[in-house]
This record gives structure tokens, C-alpha cells and sequence, in this order.
């Protein structure tokens, strides 16, 4: 391993570590709080790019796609991300449907459009305008984005209900559990690794 000069710190304790550079399986913890401080062997810019293409595709089929659909004598009905809080907004439970469209549709959007904006220019080997901004916010957000929540609650639904209805997982579940799983390869703290790879080019 080769020492590289620039300092890390612990985001939980404040440490200041000397940054190592790390191979692919290794990791980087705390030797004060053993939180962990970097990952070897993260993802390209370019795979990073390309999957938050793909993110973005996803977002579009599983907003659009049926998530469930039901049939109950003869009559069917099929439900989308975003007829079902379009749903709740109809009901008395309106902050519900702010606090479900917030964190299922708006946060993993602008999740994903920072993503393209900030990969685009850093695939092409430039700083995108207003990237500290964008990282900081992309950081900000992460806590706020539940798409893995509102997955386990769809199929919690999907097996409560299937006692009662005839109720069929649709092709947005799919699109949905794969966006859940490509957000958190792309948005997690691997995405921190742009400060290092634009350090040259950041004023
Ligand atoms: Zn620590």
C-alpha cells in the first residue's frame, strides 16, 4: 500500500487519519469509534455514470409501471407509485402523502439528476457548475430517500392483502426494487470519492 499525504476524518468522532490507499476488499476504519472511513476498490466515474443513466430509466418505468395490481369479482384495479399517494392525498391523511411523495418519488429524483449532473462532467473529466453545492445536497438528501422502506411495505401489503384479493406483484415492483438497489450502490459514500478524483481541477 502506498501512503497518499492528504487527511480524512471520521464523520461520527472528528479523528483526522493520514488517507491510505486501500485494495479492493479492503476497508478503513476508525481506530477511535471503528466506524468505517473508506472502502478499496470502489466504482469508476464511468461505471458510476452509467448506472445512474440506468437509475434514471428506472425512475421513469417505476413511476409509470404498475406496482400491484388487484382483482376482486371480476373488477381490477392497478396501482403506481404515483396514483397511491395521489391516493392518499384524496384522503385525511394528506401529510402522510407529503411525507410518502417527499422520501419515494422527489427525493430519489433529485437523487438521481445530481447524479447525471455531477458524473456527466466528471465522466468527461470536468468539475460540474455548482458541484459543492450538489455534493452537499446529495449528502443532505440520503437520509430522506426510503425507497427500500416503501419496497418492504409493498410486499408486507402484497401478503397481508393476498389472504383476502388476488393481488399480483406488477412490473414496477421489479423496476423498483432494482432502482432501490442501484441508489444505494451510486448514492452512498463511494460518490465522496469525486472530491479526490476532481481535487486538481476543484478551485
Ligand atoms: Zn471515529
Amino acid at each position: 500500500m502506498s501512503a497518499d499525504p492528504s487527511w480524512m476524518i471520521c464523520e461520527h468522532c472528528d479523528s483526522v487519519f493520514s488517507r491510505t490507499a486501500l485494495l479492493p476488499g479492503q476497508r478503513a476504519e476508525c481506530t477511535r469509534c471503528g466506524a468505517v472511513l473508506a472502502r478499496g476498490g470502489r466504482m469508476s466515474v464511468s461505471t458510476h455514470f452509467a448506472l445512474s443513466v440506468t437509475a434514471a430509466l428506472l425512475f421513469v418505468f417505476t413511476n409509470t409501471l404498475p406496482l400491484i395490481s388487484i382483482h376482486m369479482e371480476g373488477l381490477s384495479n392497478e396501482v403506481t407509485l404515483w396514483k397511491s399517494v395521489e391516493a392518499l392525498v384524496t384522503g385525511p391523511i394528506v401529510p402522510i402523502a407529503i411525507v410518502a411523495g417527499l422520501t419515494t418519488i422527489l427525493v430519489p429524483l433529485l437523487q438521481i439528476l445530481l447524479l447525471c449532473w455531477l458524473l456527466g462532467f466528471a465522466h468527461v473529466g470536468c468539475v460540474a457548475p455548482y458541484f459543492r453545492s450538489c455534493m452537499r445536497m446529495l449528502e443532505h438528501m440520503r437520509p430522506w430517500s426510503m425507497l427500500e422502506v416503501c419496497l418492504l411495505g409493498i410486499l408486507v401489503a402484497i401478503v397481508k392483502l393476498s389472504g383476502m384479493l388476488d393481488v399480483h406483484p406488477g412490473l414496477g415492483l421489479w423496476t423498483l426494487a432494482m432502482q432501490t438497489v442501484l441508489l444505494i450502490l451510486i448514492a452512498d459514500k463511494g460518490i465522496c470519492g469525486l472530491w479526490d478524483d476532481l481535487e486538481g481541477e476543484l478551485t
